[in-house]
């Protein structure tokens, strides 16, 4: 009997996440109901999100339920189809989660055109990592040319994409990333003004000279040490878009500052989740799509193979041991 392969959370970690907390299982090949489709998955998406969701502390969506199949973006293509508006040999992209065939009804899953664009970009630049990037920069931090622009975690997913739709509105933009290899990544390829590497030891320093003009806006992905360093240099009336603060994911929160800081700079900071704007997806993914058809925006991809990476590759991102994109081929 053919099966599917699945992978659960088998039980929620209090620390670090390791790839013992999750569990490789069996279960039957899911058949298409009434209004359903069955998906033979490509790629599984890797994102830090997904370390929130294994806590059942309260946030703003439901955590990961213990011996369920770990939920997540996935790309593949519809093999039985029960849905009218989804065909076979459809790609689609939705929230297929970590298995080899996914069952959906609609709800979440969009057919992708992957004859211009890769397949498993749809859960990358022209995904979601691709509209949380647009919607920080531009509703958010707004750049006019000649600012500064600052974005953290910057050879990743959305800080690639940041940093280069930042640079197309003129701005001067300033990436923060961990190593050499990642900053001249950020710097040549990307075409960032400067990256300045974390892990320096001479960091605050580094990050003083890469910024003579002050910082106007701040997309913040990581906190800690590089937030820290980059609030020190805020202009007036800079604004900061809360993305991630992956620094604390699996350690302690970042001590704010003292707040005057806000208040004699006159700075707008706010967080936000992407999720929230699904009505701009469409402008956000269109505009990327095209500069990433076009060969005007550039993005790089760390790809593990086969599905019981899945858990080892999430403990990797986390620590920053992915280049780009974090993804799990299945075919
Ligand atoms: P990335 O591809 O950027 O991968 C994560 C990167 O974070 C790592 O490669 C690493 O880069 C960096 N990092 C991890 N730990 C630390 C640390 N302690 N200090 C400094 N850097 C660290 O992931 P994404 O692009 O998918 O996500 C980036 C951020 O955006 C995350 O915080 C994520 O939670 C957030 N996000 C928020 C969304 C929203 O709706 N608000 C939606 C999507 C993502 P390096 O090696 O350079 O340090």
């Amino acid at each position: 009997m053919a099966v599917n392969k699945q992978i659960v959370l088998d039980s929620r970690p209090t620390d670090k996440v390791s790839a013992s907390h999750f569990r490789a299982v069996e279960a039957p090949m899911p058949k298409a109901g009434e209004g359903e489709f069955v998906v033979r998955q490509h790629y599984l998406s890797l994102d830090p999100y997904m370390r929130g969701r294994l806590s059942d502390a309260k946030s703003y969506a439901k955590p990961q339920e213990v011996g369920a199949v770990m939920g997540g973006g996935s790309v593949g293509e519809i093999v039985e189809s029960k849905n009218p508006k989804f065909k076979v040999g459809d790609h689609v992209v939705g929230p297929g989660g970590w298995q080899m065939f996914a069952k959906g009804d609609g709800l979440g899953w969009n057919v992708v055109d992957a004859s211009h664009i890769p397949l498993q970009a749809y859960v990358g630049v022209v995904g979601m990592p691709g509209a949380t990037a647009w919607y920080g920069l531009n509703e958010i931090i707004k750049p006019k040319a000649g600012e500064t622009v600052v974005v953290s975690a910057a050879s990743g997913a959305v800080g690639g994409v940041v940093g280069q739709l930042a640079k197309l509105k003129g701005a001067k933009v300033v990436g923060i990333a961990g190593g050499k290899e990642k900053c001249g990544y950020v710097q040549g390829e990307l075409g960032f003004d400067a990256c300045v590497d974390h892990r320096s030891a001479n960091f605050g320093d580094e990050m003083k000279a890469a910024l003579p003009n002050g910082v106007d806006g701040l997309f913040e992905n990581v906190g800690g040490e590089p937030f820290l360093q980059t609030l020190k240099r805020l202009n007036d009336f800079a604004r900061i878009a809360i993305c991630g603060l992956i620094a604390s994911y699996e350690a302690a929160p970042t001590a704010l500052p003292d707040m005057r800081i806000f208040l004699v700079r006159r700075i707008k900071i706010e967080g936000f989740i992407v999720s929230d704007h699904l009505n701009l997806w469409p402008k956000a993914l269109g505009e990327i799509g095209g500069l990433v058809a076009s060969g005007k925006l550039k993005y790089r991809e760390t790809v593990r193979e086969g599905l019981e990476a899945a858990p080892q590759g999430l403990v990797d991102l986390l620590s920053g041991g992915n280049f780009g994109k974090m993804l799990v081929k299945l075919v």
